[in-house]
């Protein structure tokens, strides 16, 4: 009976540390954008869904502080809707929500990353702008940043109309690159 309880107890303490270990955490959401049908911005053949779920799952894959947990919207081409989204992330309550997409422009010339933000997270997005070279910052009143109760971030990684950032986009090298810029970013909040 005696040794049954100190099982138990152990058990349970077990069961406390890992629930406040997991709490201790902080949540990042990664949403990579479109999925399913939605294919988002495509040409040749690349699909902006494709390549924001790449960099999304690389982005997962990097983080190796164990402070962190990066949760991802989505980690197959699943259709998702806005709703969802927003639904899992005022679920989640994490301390930052980075959504991942890629622009398109008439003008094959346009490049550069865009941070859609909001203003009560506008340092945040400077911060992440700082990390990438030719980079805007603008205010959007876009579904993801009004309905998430967490601080929330656009980010336009580039131009599919682009040639340049469309071989960039869709190169190892460069969702490498881009994944660990937002990594960085990540792990010096
Ligand atoms: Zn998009």
């Amino acid at each position: 009976m005696n040794r049954f309880f100190k099982l138990f107890s152990l058990l349970f303490l077990g069961i406390l540390l890992s629930f406040t270990t997991f709490n201790d955490k902080k949540i990042i959401v990664i949403d990579p954008g479109h999925g399913g049908t939605d294919l988002g911005i495509s040409k040749n053949g690349i699909l902006e869904k494709d390549i924001v779920l790449d960099i999304a799952k690389r982005i997962k894959a990097l983080n190796k502080n164990e402070n962190i947990e990066i949760v991802l919207t989505r980690e197959s081409d699943a259709a998702t809707t806005l709703t969802g989204r927003t639904d899992l992330i005022n679920k989640l309550k994490p301390s930052m929500v980075i959504s991942l997409h890629i622009n398109n422009s008439k003008n094959t010339e346009t490049t550069g990353n865009i941070i859609f933000t909001k203003p009560e997270t506008f340092d945040f997005a400077k911060n992440l702008a700082s990390n990438f070279g030719d980079c805007k910052i603008e205010e959007a009143n876009l579904h993801l940043l009004r309905n998430s109760k967490s601080p929330a971030m656009l980010l336009e990684l580039g131009y599919m109309s682009n040639e340049t950032d469309r071989t960039y986009l869709n190169s190892e090298a460069g969702k490498d690159e881009i994944s660990r810029k937002v990594i960085a970013f990540i792990n010096e909040h």
